[in-house]
């Protein structure tokens, strides 16, 4: 037996544990008791700490190395020598993490999920924020053993988008609100061009469920090998490329429907379910990075779901399936109300031109934490001074400040700016489908989403992690991540829907 095939039977060993550990998430976060919580840690903590060690063991470290002789002369492109760098990359990582800081990570995570519930619930941050000291304290951590010879954060970055810095993160960020701030102040001067009123209407959770599955399906979501259920915040995870599941969260109000949720679920879904089968079982079975992975929740979310073909579309059966509930609301404005730009304090219900400032801000308080210049207790005040100098709004309640989002519970940061780089990205590949795909407004208008969702397959899906954000992007659309495409997509579409030229 060659080197690269023992290889990849440990790799596919600790792939087996990871997706088994991720099913323990997703059980937590949907139908786990309140009190299965202490054992859910300790479980996932065993399994965390098992997988971790099987992979920075010092037989996987020799295998590979055997393996990286074996694949020197094989195509660099090709499956065998990307996974070889790829796993080569993590292990040199993961090896410089001790297994009792990857067990208190699993562990802190399962235990400070319920009582940011319960803070948020309470709208009040200082029952969370000891579990917050505890987030920073392991970021801090895992930031010291991964080491860099930059800033603390440039580790963070760099486990979650490999090839990118702070500094990079900052001028793409600077450049973002250099284009949004101007756009905004001239989208508010022509407020009344957009009725959002249309909206304050209540339909049943279950109609809207059923029709949003409809939906998700069309687009290309199979639901043989997913399913949807519900949690406190929406999210998609994998255990494997044969069962891809989703989550999303429905109240009666429309503008806190589940459409929207469950389309960017699904095309996160949608990206994970159509990596090659060659790569199961590997780590390249997965989307390459967050930022990525948001580039496909966020196209199919807004490029496809917030545009005028797909409700042309879909605003008919919508219509029935809300059983008479939008009778009285035409097709234009029900597109024009879903696209109102209104800053507003949540980040999930953001529009597509506030949200990108939802995410600098995050961005700008973990840095902050992150090099000790802010303290846990000082972040609701920090928070409140971001959202007024960015969004231009006065300090939120405590549910609608720093507790909204449960990232800060995994716990560590640097997952943010992900958010921000989906949007990016997506609209670079959403300009070159484009190109090439000349008919795509007339086939999503047709309800025919199948050229997209191939065309993302074959550029984008079945890579899995055999490329970086950069080469991906690079190999695609021929340039590298940059901002020119979203700027110029925002302009467009908002300065149509505000009559802004
Ligand atoms: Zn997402």
């Amino acid at each position: 037996m060659t080197a690269l095939a023992s290889l990849k039977e440990v790799l596919a060993e600790v792939s087996d544990l990871r997706q088994a550990a991720e099913l323990l998430g997703w059980d937590q976060e949907t139908y786990m008791p309140a009190g299965g919580v202490q054992d859910r840690a300790n479980q996932l903590g065993t399994l965390s700490r098992i997988s971790h060690e099987r992979f920075v063991a010092a037989g996987t470290g020799r295998l590979l190395e055997a393996a990286e002789s074996e694949v020197a002369g094989v195509a660099e492109d090709s499956d065998d020598a990307r996974l070889v760098r790829v796993a080569r990359r993590d292990w040199d990582q993961e090896t410089r993490l001790p297994s009792d800081l990857v067990v208190a990570m699993a562990r802190e995570g399962a235990i400070s999920r319920p009582v940011w519930q319960e803070a948020k619930a309470r709208g009040d941050w200082s029952l969370f924020a000891p579990r917050m000291r505890i987030t920073v304290e392991l970021a801090q951590r895992v930031a010291e053993a991964i080491g860099t010879t930059g800033r603390a954060y440039d580790a963070l970055i760099d486990m979650n988008e490999p090839g990118l810095d702070t500094a990079a993160v900052e001028q793409t960020f600077s450049q973002l609100r250099t284009a949004i701030v101007p756009l905004l102040r001239r989208v508010q001067a022509h407020a009344d061009r957009v009725d959002l009123s249309v909206l304050d209407r209540e339909v049943e959770p279950a109609k809207q469920l059923s029709f949003s599955a409809l939906v998700v399906e069309r687009l290309g979501y199979d639901l043989q090998r997913g399913r949807q259920d519900l949690s406190a915040h929406p999210f998609c995870t994998s255990f494997g490329m044969g069962d891809v599941r989703i989550t999303t969260r429905v109240k009666p109000g429309l503008r806190e429907g589940c459409l929207f949720s469950s389309i960017h679920e699904a095309g996160h879904a949608m990206y994970e379910q159509g990596v090659s089968r060659a790569l199961a079982r590997t780590p390249l079975a997965m989307g390459t990075s967050p930022g990525v992975h948001e580039s496909q929740s966020r196209l199919w979310e807004n490029l496809v779901g917030r545009s005028r073909p797909f409700w042309t579309h879909f605003y008919p059966e919508l219509k029935v399936a809300y059983g008479g509930a939008l009778d009285d609301v035409g097709e234009e404005e029900f597109y024009r109300a879903c696209n109102a730009v209104q800053p507003s304090y949540v980040r999930v219900d953001a529009d597509e031109l506030t949200y990108n400032l939802h995410v600098m801000l995050r961005f700008e308080i973990e840095k902050e934490l992150l090099e000790g210049r802010l303290s846990v207790d000082e972040v609701p005040q920090a928070w409140a001074a971001q959202v007024k100098e960015y969004l231009g709004l006065e300090p939120p309640n405590g549910a609608e400040g720093p507790l909204q989002d449960i990232h800060w519970t995994f716990p560590i940061l640097g997952g943010f700016i992900g958010y921000a780089l989906g949007n990016v990205i997506g609209a670079q590949l959403m300009e070159r489908a484009r190109a090439e795909l000349t008919a795509l407004d007339d086939q999503i208008a047709a309800g025919d989403f199948a050229p997209l969702h191939g065309w993302l397959g074959e550029h984008v899906y079945r890579h899995g992690r055999k490329f970086t954000p950069q080469e991906l992007v690079q190999k695609v659309t021929g340039r590298g991540i940059e901002p020119g495409p979203w700027m110029r997509y925002v302009e467009c579409k908002f300065g149509d829907l505000y009559e802004l030229n």
